[in-house]
């Protein structure tokens, strides 16, 4: 869906679909040079990293295994709550491998530091972060991002995985949402 299907919806338009293309082959030329051939397990946080992790798994010319996790953190709303609770844990042993977290947005940061934390636990050689979106304004903790797309005001957004009650995942483009939306 582009941005214009629902432009009622929404205030600013943040980043069009040609600069998240951009953005995303430039952070996998990064992650290609850094992992060459350790065969990273990029690790994707469901839902909203499905289209950060489509694209850049795409772009990189590298092997790769991929993995998903479901926390919950937000619920239906649009505050984080920082209870984060493991709702689909990961398939693959982590010993030794290389972790790359694939994230959507960091927000406070309360997810991420957590994730890093448990996954830290378990062995893995390395464990870095991609995220494609960080609100600097908003952050609770400081977590270190090795790969980031863009840092964007402090306002709720969707669009390119990020949602509102499940809705607007499917926007090709990152915009704000209109208050009127969800007041
Ligand atoms: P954090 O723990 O950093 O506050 O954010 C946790 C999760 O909340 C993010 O991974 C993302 O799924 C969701 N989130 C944070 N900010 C936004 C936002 O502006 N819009 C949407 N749709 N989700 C957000
Ligand atoms: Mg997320
Ligand atoms: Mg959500």
């Amino acid at each position: 869906m582009e941005l214009d299907d629902v432009r009622d919806d929404l205030t600013d338009v943040l980043i069009s679909k040609e600069q998240i293309a951009g953005k995303i082959g430039e952070l996998a030329r990064r992650i290609e040079r850094d992992y060459d051939d350790q065969r990273p397990l990029l690790v994707g946080v469901l839902k909203g990293a499905v289209m950060v992790m489509a694209d850049l798994a795409r772009e990189l010319r590298i092997h790769i295994d991929m993995d998903w996790m479901a926390v919950s953190s937000y619920g239906a709303g649009t505050k984080s709550s920082g209870v984060v609770r493991i709702l689909k844990d990961l398939d693959t042993d982590l010993t030794g491998r290389h972790v790359l977290i694939v994230e959507d947005i960091i927000d406070s940061g309360l997810t991420l530091s957590w994730l890093l934390q448990n996954l830290e636990r378990r062995g893995a050689a390395s464990v870095r972060i991609c995220a494609l979106l960080r609100k600097p304004d908003a952050a609770k903790v400081d977590v270190h991002v090795e790969y980031l797309g863009f840092d964007i005001p402090n306002e709720f957004v969707v669009g390119y995985g990020l949602d509102y009650a499940e809705r607007y995942r499917n926007l090709k483009g990152v915009a704000v949402l209109a208050p009127h939306v969800y007041e």
